[in-house]
C-alpha cells in the first residue's frame, strides 16, 4: 500500500440530507485477525437511502456523522499478523454484521442475531463507501477470478436471498411464492430456481419490476392492485402453480403482503418474512395456525456467504453505475426508484 494516502475519501452523512463526499482518515494498519482492503465498487441498499432521507431505522439512530455503503467488493492491500489466508491482491466482498463471538447467542451459533454485532453503515457503525477500510478476516470471502467486481458487491444482498431460501428450505421440486420483486425479491428468485424450485409465482405492483421477476427465472407472475380482493388473489396463486405453494417468502413488507403470504401457503408450508414492513400487522393468524403454516423471522444471514460466491449469474440486475463523485446522483437516482442494482465504482476502472 501506498505510504503517501493520508486521506480516505468517503461518503459521509451528517444527518438527513445531508451526505458529503469528503477525507477521513487513513485506517491504522490491520491488527490481528484483520485485513486493510482498498473498495472497489458498492451497491446501495434500500437502507442506506433510508438513513439519508430519514436519519433512522427502526432504534438505529443517526447521532454522529458516519460513511454509508454495506454491499461491498474490495481488494486486500495489507494483512494484519496471524491471517494466512489472504494476501495482497485477493478481491474480496465482505460479510459487513460482525458480531461479538463471546456472548451465548453467538456461542448457540446465531451470531447474525447477537445483541452486540457491529453492522457497516448501521449507526454508529461506519460503512464501505469509503477508498480504504480494515475488516476482520473471518468475515473476508475471496471472490473468484471470473466474477466481476460488481457481482462481488452483490453477494451480500444475494446472501439475504441465500439464507431466506435456506430458511424456508427450498429443495427440488418445491413451488415458492415470493411476494414483492424488489432486489431482495428478485434474488430469491434466482436462488429458489437455482436451488431447484420447480415453480416460482411473484407478486408485486410495479408491472415492470414483474418484466424482470419474469427475466430472471420467475416462471408465473401476478400485479397486485387495490382493487385485487383477497380471497380471490389466492385462488389466482393457486390455479396458476396447480396447487398452493409449499413456501412463501415475503420481499415486501407490505402487510397485505404477509397476510397472503400466511392465507396462500399450503397447509404445513413455510413462511418466510424477509421484508420489513409496520411493526404491528392484523393477520389471519388462528387460519395459518390450524393448517400448521410454519412462519419463521429471516434476518440477514449467517454461514452463507461461501454459498452465495457459487450461486448464480448477477450481472442482468445492475440498472446503473456511477463514479464515486456522482454518489449524490446514484443516492438520487435510488431513491426515486428508478433503479434495480446501482453500483457505485469508488475505484475508476482501470
Ligand atoms: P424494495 O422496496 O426495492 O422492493 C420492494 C418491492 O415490493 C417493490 O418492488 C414494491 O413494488 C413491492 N411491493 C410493494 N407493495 C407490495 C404488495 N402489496 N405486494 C407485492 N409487492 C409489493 O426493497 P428491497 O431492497 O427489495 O427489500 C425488500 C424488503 O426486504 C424491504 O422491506 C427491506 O427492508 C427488507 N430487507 C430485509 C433484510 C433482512 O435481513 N431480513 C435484508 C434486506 C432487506
Ligand atoms: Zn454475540
Amino acid at each position: 500500500m501506498s505510504a503517501k494516502i493520508v486521506n480516505n475519501l468517503s461518503a459521509v452523512l451528517h444527518k438527513v440530507d445531508d451526505l458529503r463526499l469528503e477525507e477521513w482518515p487513513m485506517p491504522a494498519s490491520p491488527q490481528s485477525n484483520q485485513v486493510l482492503l482498498r473498495t472497489k465498487c458498492v451497491g446501495i441498499c434500500g437502507s442506506d437511502v433510508h438513513y439519508w432521507k430519514h436519519g433512522r431505522i427502526g432504534n438505529f439512530l443517526l447521532d454522529e456523522p458516519i460513511i454509508l455503503g454495506h454491499e461491498t467488493c474490495a481488494e486486500v492491500v495489507e494483512v494484519g499478523p496471524g491471517v494466512t489466508n489472504f494476501k495482497v491482491g485477493d478481491r474480496v466482498c465482505t460479510e459487513p454484521a460482525v458480531p461479538c463471538r463471546l456472548c451465548s447467542t453467538c456461542k448457540e451459533g446465531y451470531y447474525n442475531l447477537c445483541a452486540n454485532i457491529s453492522c457497516h453503515a448501521t449507526p454508529p457503525h461506519s460503512g464501505t463507501l469509503t477508498q480504504y477500510f480494515n475488516h476482520p478476516a473471518d468475515y473476508t470471502f475471496k471472490i473468484p477470478e471470473q466474477m466481476t467486481d460488481e457481482e462481488g458487491a452483490m453477494i451480500e444482498p444475494l446472501t439475504v436471498a441465500v439464507y431466506a431460501c435456506r430458511r424456508a428450505q427450498v429443495t427440488v421440486g418445491k413451488t415458492v411464492l415470493i411476494t414483492g420483486a424488489g432486489p431482495i425479491g428478485l434474488f430469491n428468485i434466482m436462488v429458489a430456481k437455482a436451488l431447484g424450485a420447480e415453480q416460482v409465482v411473484v407478486t408485486d405492483i410495479n408491472e415492470k419490476r414483474l418484466k424482470l421477476a419474469q427475466s430472471v427465472g420467475a416462471d408465473h407472475t401476478v400485479l397486485i392492485t387495490k382493487a385485487t380482493e383477497e380471497d380471490k388473489l389466492v385462488t389466482e396463486i393457486g390455479q396458476t402453480l396447480g396447487q398452493m405453494p409449499d413456501i412463501t417468502i415475503e420481499c415486501s413488507g407490505a402487510p397485505s403482503s404477509t397476510r397472503l403470504a400466511l392465507m396462500a401457503t399450503r397447509e404445513g408450508g413455510t413462511v418466510v418474512l424477509v421484508g420489513h414492513g409496520p411493526s404491528n400487522v392484523s393477520l389471519p393468524i388462528a387460519d395459518a395456525a390450524i393448517r400448521e403454516v410454519n412462519i419463521l423471522g429471516s434476518f440477514r444471514y449467517r454461514n452463507c456467504f461461501p454459498l452465495s460466491i457459487s450461486l448464480v449469474n448477477l450481472k442482468p440486475l445492475i440498472s446503473h453505475r456511477f463514479s464515486f463523485d456522482q454518489t449524490l446522483d446514484a443516492f438520487n437516482t435510488a431513491f426515486k426508484g428508478e433503479g434495480v442494482k446501482i453500483i457505485i465504482k469508488v475505484e475508476p476502472d482501470n
